[in-house]
């Protein structure tokens, strides 16, 4: 089971996960750290404080942490648990002060300063619930280890090794009748160093440890209810989906449903482990389950999804369609500048490119030193969002595509990229980013009413 940071907002929140999780037999525990905590080691990573101010921020996260604790037990336990508290604390403040006196701040220690949030609050849950009479371990990701490629920011996952190494250990808290708790959010490439999953990364976490244990089921709970039929800020009448395939839960996740972490699904699916969205607040609310069933609905469109905040480059190259690598050589440029392509389509003259409106500037920069490599012309387009049409079935089904670029084109909006045939599953489009909701509204309308 997964518990993010919505889920950890205050005391009676962990003791809700107290009372979720006193009900299952053999169950490990993933979290975030504390809601907010994440946030603000990052502000004061960044915010390059002063000696006095180091001291405060670190008095300040302890005092989160061991207020928690104080809710939960008293007396000598207190006294234990809020002096592991003040190591960790303890431990995460000696290394500012060595980037402070350094001054510098390299990727690797950002990474295990940030780590920081997730020991701390695993040590909380893991107190609470000891106080209510189950016996728990925890386990920090780094020494199981949640075995990472060198990636500190966004590090991906090695899965068997995971298995090999971590598995062992939490079957035998599982079989000593403890409950694991295990740190989310972060892992290590192997030397030892600290890895990042990425921001929320702790959805993917639970999915790699639910892999490395062969788990029959992967529970994540949120303050939502599950994946819906739209972004319910677009689409007030979108609904809850009761059940998805596992391309059809990273295609929306990819794509702008915020619900999971888009590389959460690969493990599990890997895994065969069903997977189930739940809300925290509503536990008698199904959620949406996600597994291996390509079930299609009668209307085939399950979701529409969308992403701000995009823009386009068009590259024309000249004979660019007849040279074998073009593709390959263009995206080369952007991609070894740093930038993520979201998506990409092709024509003989021209290759577009969908990138982060913050990337656009890197992106470009990247081509212009290669004018002479073929490259003829570079343009660019700005305020581009993208809409994303999910479900099983839709690359085989006539006429889905016709209902809904006729809902797009009978409200007046022009559809800029298309991008169809990849995934089975799904194909989405670029609109202008003020036509972007009423796009959503005409397209969820036409599949799901109003
Ligand atoms: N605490 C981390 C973050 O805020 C990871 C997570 O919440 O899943 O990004
Ligand atoms: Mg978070």
């Amino acid at each position: 089971m997964k518990f993010g940071g919505s889920c950890l907002r205050d005391t009676s929140s962990v003791s809700r996960i107290r009372s979720i999780v006193s009900v299952e037999r053999r169950c490990i525990l993933v979290v975030s750290a504390i809601s907010g905590v994440t946030d603000s080691i990052m502000g004061a990573i960044t915010g390059r404080l002063s000696e006095k101010g180091i001291e405060s921020f670190s008095r300040s996260l302890a005092a989160i942490h061991t207020g928690m604790l104080s809710e939960f037990c008293s007396g000598e336990q207190l006294r234990r648990h809020t002096d592991e508290i003040n190591r960790i604390v303890g431990s995460f403040s000696r290394i500012l002060f060595g980037v402070y006196y350094t001054g510098e701040l390299t990727q690797r220690t950002k990474a295990l300063l940030l780590s920081f949030g997730e020991r701390l609050s695993a040590r909380v849950v893991a107190a609470a619930i000891d106080a209510g009479g189950r016996r728990t371990r925890v386990f920090d990701a780094d020494a199981l280890p949640l075995l990472t490629d060198n990636n500190y920011e966004n590090g991906n996952a090695l899965l068997k090794p995971t298995r090999r190494k971590a598995g062992p250990k939490l079957k035998k808290a599982l079989e000593e009748g403890l409950m694991p708790v295990v740190t989310g959010f972060f892992g290590t490439n192997g030397d030892g160093h600290v890895t990042l999953l990425g921001r929320n990364g702790t959805d993917y976490s639970a999915s790699v440890i639910a892999y490395a244990v062969g788990a029959g089921r992967l529970v994540i709970w949120k303050d939502v209810d599950g994946f819906l039929t739209a972004d319910p800020d677009f689409v007030p009448s979108a609904k809850l989906i009761s059940e998805l395939s596992y391309d059809e839960a990273s295609e929306l996740s990819y794509f702008g449903a915020n619900v999971l972490h888009p590389k959460a699904v690969e493990p599990a699916e890997e895994g065969n482990i069903r997977i189930r969205i739940r809300n925290m607040d509503k536990p008698f609310s199904d959620g949406t389950l996600v597994t291996s069933g390509r079930k299609k609905t009668a209307g085939i469109v399950k979701s529409v999804s969308c992403l701000k905040n995009l823009a386009i480059v068009r590259v024309y190259v000249s004979g660019g369609g007849f040279q074998s690598g073009t593709i390959s050589h263009i995206s080369g440029f952007i991609g070894r500048a740093g930038v993520n392509i979201m998506s990409a389509t092709t024509s003989q003259t021209c290759i577009a490119f969908l990138v982060q409106s913050s990337d656009l500037d890197m992106a470009v920069a990247a081509l212009r030193d290669r004018t002479n490599n073929g490259i003829e012309k570079i343009e660019t387009e700005r305020q581009v969002a993208l809409m994303c049409v999910v479900g099983e079935g839709l690359g085989t089904t006539r006429g889905i595509a016709a209902r809904v670029f006729t809902a797009i084109s009978k409200i007046g909006v022009n559809v800029g990229m298309m991008s169809a045939g990849a995934s089975r599953a799904a194909y989405h489009f670029t609109v202008k980013m003020n036509a972007l909701k009423s796009a959503m509204n005409a397209v969820h309308g036409a599949f799901f009413g109003d």
